[in-house]
């Protein structure tokens, strides 16, 4: 099924199992452990924008690591398969195609938060005239802690210097234009626009290219915080270009709980070394790092910026989910996001319930798989009744249903069976 040929949606459990048999990606999700209930039966899962299901191979991979760690001990580092050494250099490349990035522009490590700061270290270096930083005003809380906690490391304060791209009044997504009349009033007062994309809240992609133009245009540095784009939204960002971006991989990447973020870097900082950073011994060069008396030379690219050497043990998940990504090929998985995602756009709307909103744009490319559902008058008792009905998405206070089929484990059937729920559930109010 194609985009184009969405007006043949149908609202029959007979049309969705068409779509999954039609489906070039349903084999994958084989390629998962599905969660069950306490009886074994399979339950709906809606909620990979939270945290992504896990790939089968990765226990396999986790295994081999303990295997080598018992056998080999410290000489994993260098006779492992997959030496440990190098081992993230493995997931450099099919990270990079996932962000549309060149090998070298990203690395994998840390955590998105800790990822944040080090680029913000990096790329927020204020000045008595140009001190400021641009936020979306419903950016993820641990986001605008970082950027506040960065201006005030930096003597300045947040009243100041911490800029919001707002909503209008009454409207729940932010405006491009709205975003270009900001930079025009405070362009020359700002440092950093720092954006995290898609919206955690609303499901709002925001235009990448336009906005890391508008930024350039005014002499600012421009970030994102991928953390509900990757694997989700086709980012590109080499052409694109923003300096830097983050991420993590325990979402729609599907490697773990708390398992290490992503950083992007874009080439055209890749040999700056004036540029300020926080350094360890794992982003010098790997041919002298082992002198340990020489001075720090740093590693070309987005590789520069690593600290430690990395947790072996927390990248084999994420060689498991990469390996289904590269697979698969974003640009198909793009392709059933906005069908799959339209599909359930499709079966709200034809509830024709006026107590529902869909708070996520309409448009396919102003989105990723999210839809951001705000049903009137309802609480949290409406979640609970999702789970007893064995489908998992996630709530947002006072009255979100976040609900993302992901493309890559998620059928036209689950779809449609959640809203035979989300039904029933509005019925009984
Ligand atoms: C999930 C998420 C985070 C989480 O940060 P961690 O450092 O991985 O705990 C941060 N920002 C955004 C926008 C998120 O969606």
């Amino acid at each position: 099924m194609l985009e184009t040929e969405k007006k043949h949606y149908q609202n029959t459990l007979s049309f969705a199992k068409q779509a999954d048999a039609a489906d070039p990606l349903a084999r994958f999700r084989e390629k998962f452990n599905l969660p069950k209930d306490e009886n074994g039966n399979n339950l709906i899962y809606l909620c990979g924008n939270s945290l992504g299901l896990q790939p089968k191979k990765a226990r396999e991979y986790v295994a081999e690591e303990l295997n080598n760690w018992a056998e080999l001990a410290v000489e994993g580092h260098f006779k492992a398969k997959t030496p440990w050494t190098t081992y993230h250099e493995i997931l450099a490349k099919p990270m990079a195609d996932i962000v549309g990035a060149k090998p070298g522009e990203v690395v994998i490590m840390n955590t998105l938060s800790t990822n944040l700061h080090l680029m913000m270290v990096s790329f927020y270096r204020p000045t008595a005239k140009r001190h400021k930083i641009v936020i979306e005003s419903d950016a993820f809380p641990s986001d605008s802690y970082a950027v506040k906690s960065q201006i005030k490391e930096k003597g300045y304060n947040p009243d100041d210097s911490l800029l919001l791209w707002k909503p209008r009044p009454g409207e729940d997504l932010c405006r491009f234009e709205d975003l270009e009349a900001l930079m025009q009033q405070h362009g020359e007062e700002i440092a950093l626009v720092m954006i995290g994309n898609s919206n955690y809240y609303t499901g709002q992609k925001y235009p990448i290219k336009e906005i890391t133009q508008l930024g350039h245009q005014y002499g600012c540095k421009v970030g994102f915080d991928l953390a509900h784009g990757v694997g989700n939204i086709d980012a590109d960002l080499h052409d694109n270009g923003p300096d830097f971006a983050v991420w993590c991989t325990y979402k729609y990447l599907n490697s773990g709980p708390g398992a290490l973020g992503g950083c992007f870097v874009h080439e055209r900082h890749a040999n700056n070394n004036d540029i300020p950073r926080f350094t360890g011994w794992w982003g010098h060069k790997m041919d002298s790092r082992f002198n340990m008396r020489v001075d720090f030379d740093p590693i070309e690219g987005a590789e520069g910026w690593q600290l430690s050497n990395p947790p072996i043990l927390s990248m084999a998940p994420i060689r498991a989910s990469l390996e289904i990504f590269a697979e698969a090929g974003f640009k198909n998985i793009r392709t059933k996001s906005k069908n799959i995602t339209g599909y359930l756009e499709y079966l709200i709307n034809d509830l024709n319930d006026d107590r529902i909103a869909i708070l996520t744009p309409t448009n396919p490319d102003e989105r990723g798989c999210q839809l951001s559902i705000q049903v009137k008058n309802a609480d949290r008792s409406m979640h609970d009744g999702f789970m007893q009905a064995g489908i998992i998405c996630d709530w947002r206070e006072p009255d979100v249903i976040r609900v993302a089929p992901a493309p890559l484990y998620n059928s036209y059937e689950d779809v449609y069976e959640m809203i035979q729920r989300l039904k029933e559930l509005l019925a009984k109010k």
